[in-house]
């Protein structure tokens, strides 16, 4: 039976063998063990292994996980990676470190005003609309740069990169192509800001493509974690 434990050191193997491949340096790629809808103990089970970042979809359950599991692992690092309305803003500014799908300036404001005092300000990455359809969330490109310059000015914000989720089940040729502006326009805004030093971008099924193309972070789940329900 395969454990957590051999499924994160095969997705560490996985981002070494992808950042290789592009001469990159493996530390180059966080890997973000994406924990939405896991128990608790597969949490700990990840960080008895050695794993420290973990990401969250749902704000009630990130909520309920980091208050559960804090005072015991402290070290954790916890990410909310999922769609925000505004009026949950709040939670997700005082028991997060990174928030990674910021798409409109409203939110960003709430964010910065409700961060706590006591605690470092919140890393934050622009979502992208890299794939152009209507349905899905996040910024198109064009708007990247007047809302990174918003975020930039928010004290309790620290701008640190983009996030995208590439559109599912479209040819390769396609997901290179997004890929690849993608990576462009992460460059233009990391020469920028010097804040910027984060790509998240990747997950269980398309982790190497990503990692060849600039990807500093991959979110893997169901890799790590097994299919979800
Ligand atoms: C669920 C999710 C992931 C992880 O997906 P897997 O395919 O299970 O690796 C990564 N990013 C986001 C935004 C997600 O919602």
């Amino acid at each position: 039976m395969t454990t957590i434990t051999d499924r994160l050191a095969l997705a560490q193997y996985r981002i070494s063998q992808a950042a290789k491949n592009s001469l990159r340096e493996p530390d180059e790629v966080k890997l973000l063990a994406v924990s939405k809808t896991k128990p608790n103990s597969q949490i700990i089970d990840a960080y008895k292994a050695g794993q420290r970042l973990f990401g969250e979809n749902y704000v009630q359950e990130a909520e309920a996980k980091i208050l559960s599991l804090s005072a015991d692992y402290p070290d954790i690092e916890w990410h909310f990676i999922g769609p925000l309305q505004s009026n949950k803003t709040k939670i997700i500014a005082s028991r997060c470190d990174w928030m990674h799908t910021v798409d409109r300036q409203k939110i960003a404001l709430r964010l910065n005003e409700q961060r706590p005092d006591t605690l470092q300000p919140l890393n934050v990455c622009i979502q992208v609309n890299i794939s152009q359809e209507a349905s899905k969330s996040g910024v198109n490109a064009v708007d990247v740069l007047s809302l990174a310059q918003q975020i930039d000015a928010l004290p309790n914000l620290t701008l640190r990169g983009l996030m995208a989720i590439p559109s599912a089940h479209v040819d390769s040729h396609t997901a290179t192509e997004e890929l690849a502006a993608l990576q462009q326009l992460y460059q233009s805004l990391a020469a920028q800001y010097s804040s910027v030093d984060t790509l998240s971008v990747g997950m269980s099924n398309d982790l190497e493509l990503a990692v060849a193309h600039g990807s500093t972070m991959v979110r893997i789940g169901s890799a790590i974690f097994g299919a979800r329900d």
